[in-house]
């Protein structure tokens, strides 16, 4: 099923783990899709490779999304290349983790900029272009911790919640020019993120998981491709738990 043929996607932190997943995912339903990147070139250029493999379209594009002006000339250069933006997908993050007594000023920085700013610059400059086209759907890669809050992760916490404000404000402005806005928030996902935990840590986690399995990096992106499609077409500012039965009422 080809939903989304002839649109163009851009996602960032599309080289590894949920992103990767993501921009494949949205290849596969027919998106030329732009693979932004930090640091990796080499992980970005695999992903495109294998969705071209697969008969699908994408280019890579490196850009630090913490930084205004290199969203800015990310969303220029995506659209010299692909012509338009249907489909953003903020999923680019970081984590620097620690006790909130021990938190320097550079790690929640770090977290913020990243995990938070960056999906504002995007937003801003994409939605103007939506709202141009009186379409287009923006879905922002929050998390369940941005919801329960986590000891050692104020800085990561505090961002996921902002994205899930930002989300809900952005689809309230946007709705009348049919611009749609959501969050997915995974729960504990199989990534490099999560690959640096210890076994410990792992298994506490995974017994908090009514399903009793970590996610995959194909189990977001399933939920993206939907958010993205007209499937989803009276769908915005929600946000949806993808997380195995982790956190439900
Ligand atoms: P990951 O495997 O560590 O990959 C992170 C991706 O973000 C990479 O593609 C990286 O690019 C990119 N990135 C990092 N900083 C960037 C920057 N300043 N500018 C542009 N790109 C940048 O992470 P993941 O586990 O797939 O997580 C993806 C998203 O899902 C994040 O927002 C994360 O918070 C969220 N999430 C993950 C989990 C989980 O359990 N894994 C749970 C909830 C939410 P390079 O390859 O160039 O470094």
């Amino acid at each position: 099923m080809e939903r989304l043929s002839g649109r163009v996607a851009l996602v960032t932190g599309g080289s590894r783990g949920i992103g990767a997943a993501v921009a494949k995912r949205l290849a596969a339903e027919g998106a030329s899709v732009a693979i932004n990147y930090a640091g990796r070139a080499d992980a970005a250029a695999e992903v495109v490779a294998a969705i071209e493999a697969a008969g699908g379209t994408a280019a890579a594009f490196q850009a630090d999304v913490s930084e205004a002006a290199a969203c800015a000339a990310l969303v220029d250069d995506v659209v010299s290349r692909f012509g338009r933006i249907d489909v953003l997908v903020n999923n680019a993050g970081i984590t620097r983790d620690g006790l909130l007594v021990r938190m320097s000023d550079h790690d929640w920085r770090a977290v913020i900029d990243t995990n938070l700013s960056g999906a504002f610059y995007l937003s801003r400059a994409v939605g103007k272009l939506m709202m141009k086209q009186r379409s287009g759907s923006i879905v922002n890669m929050a998390s369940v911790v941005g919801m329960m809050g986590n000891a050692g992760q104020a800085n990561y916490a505090a961002a996921k919640a902002g994205l899930i404000g930002l989300t809900k404000s952005v689809a309230r402005e946007l709705a009348g020019r049919g611009v749609r806005a959501n969050a997915v928030a995974p729960g504990f996902i199989a990534t490099d993120m999560t690959g640096a935990l210890s076994e410990t840590a792992r298994e506490a986690a995974t017994s908090s998981i009514a399903m009793g399995r970590l996610g995959t990096p194909e189990d977001i992106a399933a939920t993206v491709a939907f958010l993205a499609s007209d499937d989803a077409a009276y769908i915005t500012g929600q946000v949806i738990a993808v997380d195995g039965g982790m956190t439900f009422a």
